[in-house]
Order: C-alpha cells, then structure tokens, then sequence
C-alpha cells in the first residue's frame, strides 16, 4: 500500500506504482514514470517531479523533488500548478507573426524556421553595419545561470536589459555597499533571531526554501521579528510585529544599533577584525587619533540622534520594544539571520540603507556567514562556467547604463522608454523574455507609446510562454516553455549550503526513458529539438539562441556560428546534451564523481535527480587562508591589501591607463588581505574588509551616505498631509499564490486567489469617509485609479495597500485570454490614457470544461500604471510606494478604472533625473562593481566632449 507519508524511492521513479486518488474509494493501481525538473514560478528554483501516466504518456501531477538541497521534496502552491500551465487551452502553442497594425491583435502561424530566418536576418543586418547595441534582450525572470549572456557577447552585443531595478537595485547596493556580495544568503535554520524587513513565510525571496528553515528555527526556540507596515502572515506569525512608517526602518536599525554599541553588547572582536574602522575614522573624524579605542565614541556620536525614543517618534515604534528588541539581538552574538529583498527596500527613495542598516546589525553582532547569520549570495551560489564562450565585449549601451547613473543596480530598465522618446537611441530588436512591462513597470502608458511606435521599437520579438499585455504589441510571439519544458541550470544562495538544479524538458526525458516510437513519446535523436517533444511548438530560449545564431552568421564568417557549433560534431550546431554533458563533467566540482559512484555520466546522473548539492564548507569564507603562492606577484599596500597589478586597485589614476586595466567580475582583482600576520581571503571590496565607510559612495559623490544613515524617504510621513486625505500606498506585496504574468494561465492559483482589496485601517476610513466595501479613488502624481476598499486593523493607519499581483486586462474577448484577466478597453486623447474595465472573469467553452466552472469575477486594478517613474538616485531602484490621495470614488468612477497622463509622466521623470549626480572623474561606473555583460575596461571610460 502506498505510504503517503514517505516520497517515491528515487530507485523506482522510472517505474512507480501508487494507487489513484481519483478512483478512491476503488483501490486502483496506476503505472507512472517520474521525471525532476526545476519550479520556474519564482525565484527560488525549488525541485519539481512530473508524474507521468504510462498508459497515456500525459503527465497527471506534480510534486516536490525529495533530492533537491533546497526546497527537499517541498514546493508551494504555485510549484504543482505548473500542470496548469502546461495544459491551459489558452496558452501559446505556435510561433506567431503579426499582421496588419502593431497592438491589433491579428496574427498568423509561422514556422519555427521562418522565425529564425527573419528574425536572424535582422540581426545580421544591424551587427554587420555596426548597430550592435540597437538589439536588446530584456529579461524578467532568467531563471538560468548566464546562459544568455554568453550568447549576447558571442554577437558582441552590449543589450542585457533586466527587470532588476523594479525588483531589488535598492538591497543590491545596500549589501554590496558592505560585502562586495549583493544578495543576503542567510542561514534561518541555525539562527536564534530571526530579522524579517519582508513577509517571508509567504511570499519572501526564496519562499519556500526559506519559510521552511525560519519554521525549524522557530520551533528550535528562535524569535522572528518582522518589520512591514501591514500585518502579513509573516507578521502574524512572528514574537515581534513592528508596523513602521515606511521609509523610516533604517532609523529604527540604527537605534537598535546605537544601543548595541552602547551597551557593548556588540561583537567588538568582530569589528575591529572585520570592518575598514581605520578608514571610517580618518573620513569621519579627523579629529580623533587612528585607533581602535577612538571608535566606540565616535559611533556613539555619529548616531547620537537614534534614541529608542526618537525612534519611537519617527518610526512609530514604542521605545521599550526597541530596548527589547536590542537586548535579543544582544544576547546572541554571531547568531543572527535577517533578510531584506523588497518591501521597505524597494518602496522607498533612500531605501538602499535598509539594506545598508538592517547588515549593520550583522556586522555588529559578528553574524557575517556565520552558523545562524547572514552570508553574501556568492559564498553560497553556485554558478557553473560555461563551457565555450566568446571573450568580452567593449562598448557600453546607454540605454541600458546612462552616465546619470554610475552606481545602478542594474540596467535601468524602468527609463528606456522614456530614453526613446529623447532619441538617446532606437531599438532595431527587442526582445523582451518573461517580461510584462506594460503591465509590471511604473508608467505603463508610456511604454505602450514606445512599444506602438516602430521608429522607436522597429522589431519586438516577445519569448514567452503565456499571452501579455506587452506581448500583444509584439511583432512576432515565440512560445517558450515553462519549467517542466526547458534546460537551464539553476542555483541560489537559499541557505548555507551550495547546490546546482537542473530544469529539463521533462517530455524529453520522458522520451529518452520511455524509448517509444511514435508521436512525442518516442526518443528522436541528439538532432532533435526541444519542440519536436513538448506540447505543441514549445521551444526553450537555449536552443533557440543556439540555432538563431546559426541564422545570423550562417557561413561563419562574422565568428558568430563558432560559439556554438558541436565539438562532438563539428559543422554542426551544439545540442544541449552535448552542452550541459561538458558543464557537468568539468565545472561542477564533485559532480563528476558522485555520478560515478552511481555508475553513471554526470548528465544521465542530472537528468535523473535534477539536483546536486556542491561539496563546500559555507562558514566565514573570508577567514580561509590563501597560499602564499597566490600572492607573490602582488604589491601589498599598507592596509594589508594584495593588490595584483594591472587590476583597479593598482590603476595610476589616469584615464589614458584605463584601457589596460584587467577587470575581475567580482570586486577589483585583488585576491588576499594580510591580518595579524595571516594572508586571508576576506571580501571582495575595496578594502578586502567590510566596509563600515564606503569609499566608493564618497568618491561617487555621495559622501554624506558613506555610511549606514537614514533617508528620509520620497513618501515620509512627516512631509504629507495626514491631517488631509494623503495616505502613503504600499503597491509591493505578492499575493503568495500568484506569479507576476504567468500564474492567470493556472486554474488552481486564480481560483485559490482572485480578489485585489485595498487595505484601508477603520479609522482612515471614518476620517475618509470611504464606506464599508466602498470604492475609493486613489489620486497619484500621473492620474488615478478606482478599487474597493477592505477595512482592516492589519495596516498602520496613514497607510493603504494593495498587492501588485492583480489587475490583469486584455483587449479582444476571444483572444489572449485567461484565469485571471478580464476585457478591458483603452483609449486616449492626446497624452490621456483611460483603461476601462469591460467585465471580469466570465465562464466560458473551452476543450477544459473547468473554463465553464468559473466562478469568481474580480481581476482587480491594474495600479501600477498610474505610477510615474521614481528612480533612485544612487540605485537607480524604482521607489515603488506611493504619495496619493485617497476619496470616496466620484460620479462615474467604476471599479478598475484607470486614467493616465503620460506628459505628467514625462515632467515627473524629468524631476527624478534631476536628483542624480552624474560622475565628475572620467569614467561611467565603479570597475569593482558587478554588472551582468561586464564589458573590457576601456568601454568605462567616458566619451570626452569635443
Ligand atoms: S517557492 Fe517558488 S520555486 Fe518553490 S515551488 Fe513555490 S513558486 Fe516554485
């Protein structure tokens, strides 16, 4: 009988037996083979298994991957409705071009080879006149390891776009400020105090894996403390819920910080070994001597301001929770776990220094990848080399990396249409790869002005898996597959451990297992395509770009095509076997031999379990002696640091030298730093040290926030008319069962979550006058928006919220549809834009009789378009909340309604670029900072006017 409290045992995957559920209470046996692959409906990459019916080689469910280091055997709700998303009778099955008006929504089937060949033509034409940077790759989720930017600098293309600064600019720059690394790896499972600027336990960064572990500390006797503004589950759950104003946490950090130095209840060990302190003195206080005993009182003094009481003032948190809190913290040196990703970090101007403040608590209490503290992603990633790639590239595209902002976080993604519009630039091609712009960005309008224009985009090519609002104003629509239907290799920093994961078109696999001989069961060869065995014409990106490629420089003469022939068989296009056999075999330490214990080759051994967890020691990385050996040819400088020359770190200073310079991807090529005597190796900044005062934020013309500080945010409570009817609106939250764009093709997600209230605290409500359930409008800098409003007491009075996870639309009644979208219209007068919502869902007759069972209506508001562009100016991070107005809704106002003015748009980006400050020393960016596509040192130099 079938034990369903123990998972499958890998041994009989490929031939399992179990009863079925659906025939209950009959106990009849079903035959299955199982297959892994990798989740793809978040970020945390967690194991999938596909169960597939041998009788009717259709898969029935999946389940969590037991072998998998990360999410062991467990997913959320979103990781089994992937069988959704392979079945949904809506989603796109063939390549698509468009015919008549860009955004009409006509369109006729195409080949695969037909797309290859225009597309690739294009290509060919823009690289061989030199317009290499007018072709674009811009990315929402990658979900794979680089794979595309080594196709990008094969074509030597500077045009990796990301959907980072919407995401996370603002806690990149706010780690990597300290550690060089810039993504927090904390490890939950062994904390004692758990810090939580997020609702992680439903909807936090690496979800599930994380959820997971904060539980088994919890239940180990680990306090959680949770910091968000609205009472998420996260904050239910959690010993401590701290409601702040938003924008002002990193006060409350640094209150909690002061008290911990002034009680000496820091890792004062730790620091003195650990942090740049020489540094922060001479910069801060010249007139204090250059000595550890001189850093006590000047910390003291520096946050003199930050009592629990002024705190309390400023944060509305009460003084004596603070001094509670503090004394927690205190009492377990090195074992504390925190984490910021979005929430206060990506809502607020400044809020890089919630990052910034929240890993000052780290670094004072030693915690800094320790056993129960909070390591850097790279100590804990794992991102395999790829096995052939082209060298570097040299230019730099501005559309991507403007001078206005050297120290972004990354690409600034969210101002390119606003850059098409001043004529920096036109895109011959643009992709745009699971990414929804003019739904998820800010200013959506504005981007559907660039998208319909063809002098701006003159060709988008929409990869994708599921229809979009931006797909529709594609060119051509190319079906991509979800996780169960492509490769890619998948690693994160989910906890202190190291491990790869393998996402693979099970359907493939299943073939390869299955050995039929006819239809899609039947194993095709090492020449066929991911297609020939997915539903319909499914491709994957990865043989795509190999055989697009190919398209672009079909004779190899451009050098192109040699980046991705075979070497098993030359002439020939790699295959992704051929591919991830090599990367397995030579880059993935350990692998190599735990496949030969298993007697097998390490990609059967792959295909097979989908995951491997890397052989590593995760703790104090930076404590591990270097040879010698490593650092002969170095100069040593007198903080100690190896500097190898011809790096950053040993660069003269004078522009005429730069172009020599040899840059490393992480931190400015210098291997070690000397302490007491040991050669160690440290972090990858500057100073080898964590870096209490950055230099870099100094020397890049912002030296009042060289050190950990508050901003007073965009949206400060102070600053705005409580008394009046401005509210501060916090549009970040997930809804913990929906993706982005993806999740409307999944029947199970939008049942489970279909409703997008406005939280609105009872007594707002009373001042407002907004009735029980009753619609609101919500004024923002652009336009506004109507949505019903939900009364709770599980948000601060003075704030409003409602998830960016609704409010999906689509144009034609029969075409794009889905689970979650309802029928909207558009129209516009001159800059005006209104989107009126027609209905919601309805059922409707589709070859899934489920489609007739639709029961619920509501597809909410799709807010974010009355957003204008709010870029920080450091991060280049959009500021996400909201200063708006909030009114009982007007005379004619309907549910969904959205109405937009994109010149206010335009005079509010104007205002926010205002605020940057340009680099004055010659070069574009930082060498030692990361960037995705770092190009050759000479591209940082700036052009000289003439
Ligand atoms: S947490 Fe993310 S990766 Fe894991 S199962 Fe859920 S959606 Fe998939």
């Amino acid at each position: 009988m079938t034990d369903f409290r123990k998972y499958p045992p890998f041994e009989e995957w490929h031939d399992w037996t179990e009863l079925d559920a659906k025939a209950w209470p009959d106990k009849v046996e079903k035959n299955y083979t199982l297959v892994p692959t990798t989740c793809f409906n978040c970020e945390a990459g967690c194991g999938l298994i596909a169960y597939f019916d041998k009788d009717t080689d259709e898969i029935v469910k999946f389940e969590g991957n037991p072998e998998h280091p990360a999410s062991r055997g467990r997913n959320c709700a979103k990781g089994p409705a992937t069988l959704n998303q392979v079945y949904d009778t809506e989603r796109i099955m063939y390549p698509l071009k468009r015919v008549g008006e860009r955004g009409s929504g006509e369109w006729e089937r195409i080949s695969w080879d037909q797309a290859l060949d225009e597309i690739g033509g294009r290509i060919r034409k823009a690289i061989s006149e030199e317009r290499n940077n007018e072709i674009m790759y811009h990315v929402g989720r990658p979900g794979e390891e680089g794979y595309t930017e080594r196709v990008l600098k094969a074509w030597g293309v500077d045009g990796h776009n990301s959907h980072t600064n919407i995401c996370s600019s603002n806690a990149r720059i706010g780690y990597q400020s300290w550690m060089g690394h810039d993504r927090p790896s904390s490890d939950f499972a062994n904390a004692k105090v758990i810090f939580l600027i997020s609702a992680h336990l439903e909807a936090g960064h690496y979800f599930n894996p994380h959820a997971q572990r904060i539980m088994e500390a919890k239940a180990a006797g680990a306090k959680v403390i949770c910091v968000d503004p609205r009472l998420s589950n996260t904050g239910a759950k959690a010993d401590f819920w701290l409601p702040t104003w938003p924008g002002t946490e990193p006060f409350l950090l640094l209150a909690i910080a002061r008290l911990l130095i002034e009680s000496e209840t820091w890792n004062e060990s730790f620091v003195k070994r650990w942090t740049n302190w020489d540094t922060y003195l001479e910069q801060t206080r010249p007139d204090l001597p250059v000595e550890w005993e001189s850093v006590r009182g000047a910390m003291l003094d520096e946050y003199a301001e930050y009592t629990p009481e002024a705190a309390e003032q400023k944060t509305g948190i009460d003084a004596d929770t603070i001094r509670e809190i503090a004394e927690l913290i205190g009492e377990h040196p090195t074992k504390f776990a925190s984490h910021n990703w979005r929430a206060a970090g990506a809502g607020n101007m400044g809020g890089w220094q919630v990052a910034r403040c929240l890993f000052f608590l780290n670094v004072l209490t030693g915690s800094v990848a320790t056993k129960g503290g909070t390591a850097g992603n790279g100590m804990n990633k794992f991102k395999p080399a790829a096995p052939i790639g082209a060298p570097g590239i040299a230019s730099w595209n501005e559309l991507e990396w403007p001078k206005e902002f050297p120290l972004s976080y990354h690409e600034m993604s969210i101002l390119l249409p606003h850059f098409l519009n001043e004529g920096r630039g036109k895109l011959d091609t643009y992709f745009s790869r699971v990414y929804n712009p003019i739904w998820t960005n800010p200013d959506g309008f504005t981007w559907m002005e660039a998208l319909k224009d063809e002098s701006k985009v003159e060709c988008h090519v929409a990869l994708t898996p599921t229809w979009s609002e931006t797909s529709w104003f594609a060119d051509y629509v190319l079906p991509m597959g979800v996780g169960a239907e492509r490769h890619d290799i998948v690693s994160y920093e989910t906890h202190a451990a190291k491990w790869i994961s393998f996402r693979q078109s099970v359907f493939r696999r299943y073939a390869e297992i299955k050995g039929g001989t006819d239809g899609k069961s039947a194993d095709l060869g090492p020449d066929a395509r991911s297609y020939d065995y997915n539903p319909g014409e499914v491709w994957e990106e990865n043989e795509f770009w190999i055989d697009l490629s190919w398209r672009i420089d079909p004779d190899g003469s451009m050098g192109i095509r040699k980046w991705f022939e075979s070497e098993e068989n030359p002439g020939k296009p790699v295959g992704v076997d051929e591919y991830y056999a090599k990367t397995f075999a030579e880059n993935v330490p350990g692998l190599a031999e735990a496949a030969e214990a298993a007697g097998q080759k390490p990609l059967e051994f792959m295909r097979d379990r989908s995951a491997f967890e890397v052989p590593a020691d995760p703790y104090e990385p930076y404590e591990r002696d270097v040879d010698p050996a490593a650092v002969e040819d170095c100069i040593k400088d007198d903080s100690g640091v190896f500097r190898k020359p011809g790096t950053p770190g040993t660069w003269s200073g004078e522009l005429d030298d730069v172009d020599d310079l040899k840059l490393a991807p992480l931190g400015d090529g210098s291997p070690a730093i000397e302490i007491d005597g040991e050669i160690k190796e440290g972090f990858p900044t500057p100073s080898k040290k964590l870096e209490l005062f950055s230099t870099t934020l100094a020397e890049w013309g912002w030296p009042e926030y060289a050190t950990p500080k508050w901003i007073p945010s965009h949206v400060h409570w102070e600053d705005m008319d409580m008394e009046g009817n401005e509210r501060i609106l916090l549009p970040t939250f997930r809804i913990p069962t929906l993706i982005h764009t993806r999740s409307a093709n999944s029947k199970w997600l939008n049942e489970i979550s279909h409703r997008h209230p406005l939280w609105l605290h009872p007594e707002d409500a009373e001042k407002l006058e907004i009735e029980e359930n009753g619609l609101v409008r919500i004024t923002t800098r652009i336009g506004h928006f109507v949505i019903q409003s939900w009364r709770t007491e599980g948000i601060r009075p003075g704030v409003v919220a409602a998830s960016h996870h609704m409010g999906r639309w689509r144009l034609e009644e029969d075409k794009a549809r889905s689970w979650g979208t309802g029928k909207a219209s558009i129209t516009n007068e001159g800059t005006t834009w209104k989107l009126k919502r027609e209905h919601g869902n309805e059922p409707y007759e589709s070859a899934d009789d489920d489609t007739q069972r639709i029961w619920w209506k509501d597809t909410g508001v799709h807010q974010n378009a009355t957003f204008c562009v709010q870029p920080d100016p450091i991060s280049g991070m959009q500021c996400w909340h909201q200063r708006v107005r909030v009114t009982p809704a007007e005379a004619g106002d309907e549910y969904g309604d959205v109405v937009v003015d994109t010149a206010k748009s335009r005079e509010a980006y104007l205002d926010w670029m205002a605020k940057t400050r340009p680099p004055t020393n010659g070069l574009r960016r930082p060498f030692w900072y990361a960037r995705p596509l770092k190009p050759a040192a000479a591209a940082y130099r700036l052009p000289t006017e003439d």
